[in-house]
C-alpha cells in the first residue's frame, strides 16, 4: 500500500517536470520580427521633447528604429495662485503655482495651521465722541478680538457723544430771501466733526412783511364775518383774499323757568358769547273751572284768555312753543 503511494507521487512529479520543460522550449523560440509597427511621433509636452516616428516589432517589441527627440521640452507655464492668510481660527495656505498647460502643481501650497488666539492684557482705550472705550480685559495679540470669557471681558464705557457748538443758527427762507441750515462743530479735541451751514432756497410761501388789507371779523348770530385780506410787502402779492363767513344763527339753550313770575313762564337764551337774544313762553295747563266759569291754569291759576288772536290762549313769542295741555 505504501509502495503504491510513492510510485503515484513519482508519476505526478515527472508529469509536472515534463510540462514545465515544454513551456520553456516555446519561449526560447527565436522571433522572426515579421510584424513591424510604427512607433507614432509625439508632440512636445511641458516635460518631454517631441519624438519623430520609429519602428518596432509588434510581437517581441524589438526596436528597429528608435524615435529621435527633436527640440526640447516646452517647460511649464506657471500661473500663480494666491495664498490664504492664516488667522487665529482658520488655517492659512502658502502661495502656489500651477501649470496652465498640463495642470501640474509646479509649486505646492503648504497649509499653515491656524494660530489659535493668544490673549494678552488689553490696553486701555479711551472713549471718543462716537466710539466706546475699553478698560482691562484680555485681547488677542493676533486678531485683536477680546477674550469672550465673561471674566476676561473689558469694562466698556459708552461713546461720549459730540460736544456740539452751533456756528450758524438756522434761518428760515422767506418769499424774498434764502435761508440757512444750522451749522455746528464738535469742540472735543481730535474729533473734527463738522456740519457746515447750507443755504436753503427761497420759500415762496413764507411771507414775513405782511400788511392787513381787510381786517378779519368774527361772524355773530345775526351778522356775517370775514377772513383777513393780507398783502405781502416783500413779494408784492395778495397772500390771502378776504372771504365772507356766513352768520352763525343762534345757539339756543334749554327752556328754564323765569324767577319772580308765574311758575308757567319759561325762557330760553342764546348761549353764544356776546349775543343777548332770548325767547319766552307760557306753558299753562288750562282746565275748565265751573266756579269761575272759565278755563283756569292748574299750575298758576291764570285765566285762559278768550281773545281769539292769541290762538290756543298761549303767549307766543316765537314759533317754537310747545302746545299746552287743553283738556
Ligand atoms: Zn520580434
Ligand atoms: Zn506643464
Ligand atoms: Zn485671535
Ligand atoms: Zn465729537
Ligand atoms: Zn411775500
Ligand atoms: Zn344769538
Ligand atoms: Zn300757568
Amino acid at each position: 500500500m505504501k509502495k503504491l503511494l510513492i510510485s503515484l507521487t513519482a508519476l505526478a512529479l515527472s508529469l509536472l517536470v515534463f510540462t514545465s520543460c515544454d513551456l520553456f522550449a516555446q519561449e526560447k523560440e527565436e522571433c522572426k520580427h515579421e510584424n513591424t509597427v510604427t512607433i507614432k511621433a509625439t508632440q512636445a509636452t511641458c516635460t518631454e521633447p517631441a519624438y519623430r516616428e520609429g519602428t518596432k516589432c509588434a510581437d517581441c517589441g524589438y526596436i528597429f528604429k528608435a524615435p529621435v527627440a527633436t527640440g526640447t521640452a516646452l517647460g511649464h507655464v506657471e500661473k500663480q495662485i494666491q495664498g490664504l492668510t492664516v488667522t487665529c481660527t482658520t488655517d492659512g495656505k502658502t502661495p502656489s503655482a500651477m501649470c496652465e498647460r498640463c495642470g501640474e502643481m509646479v509649486v505646492k501650497a503648504e497649509i499653515i495651521t491656524k494660530l489659535g488666539h493668544k490673549y494678552i492684557a488689553a490696553p486701555t482705550v479711551l472713549p471718543t465722541c462716537t466710539e466706546a472705550g475699553y478698560e482691562g480685559g484680555e485681547i488677542c495679540e493676533y486678531c485683536h478680538n477680546y477674550n469672550p470669557d465673561e471674566s476676561k471681558k473689558p469694562k466698556i464705557t459708552p461713546p461720549l457723544g459730540h460736544d456740539i457748538e452751533t456756528t450758524q443758527k438756522a434761518e428760515a427762507a422767506t418769499c424774498k430771501t434764502t435761508g440757512k441750515t444750522t451749522g455746528y462743530k464738535c469742540n472735543r479735541e481730535g474729533c473734527g466733526y463738522v456740519s457746515e451751514s447750507v443755504e436753503t432756497a427761497i420759500d415762496p410761501t413764507n411771507h414775513v412783511n405782511t400788511q392787513v388789507t381787510t381786517k378779519a371779523k368774527e361772524p355773530t348770530c345775526t351778522e356775517a364775518g370775514c377772513t383777513a385780506g393780507i398783502w405781502c410787502k416783500d413779494c408784492e402779492t395778495q397772500v390771502a383774499t378776504s372771504e365772507e363767513i356766513p352768520a352763525l344763527d343762534h345757539q339756543m339753550g334749554e327752556w328754564v323757568a323765569v324767577e319772580g313770575t308765574t311758575s308757567c313762564e319759561e325762557k330760553a337764551e342764546c348761549t353764544r358769547d356776546g349775543c343777548d337774544y332770548e325767547v319766552s313762553r307760557n306753558n299753562h295747563n288750562y282746565e275748565p273751572n265751573e266756579e269761575a266759569g272759565a278755563n283756569i291754569c292748574s299750575e298758576c291759576g291764570a285765566n285762559q284768555p278768550t281773545d281769539s288772536s292769541t290762538g290756543n290762549g298761549e303767549d307766543v313769542d316765537n314759533g317754537t312753543v310747545e302746545s299746552g295741555a287743553t283738556t
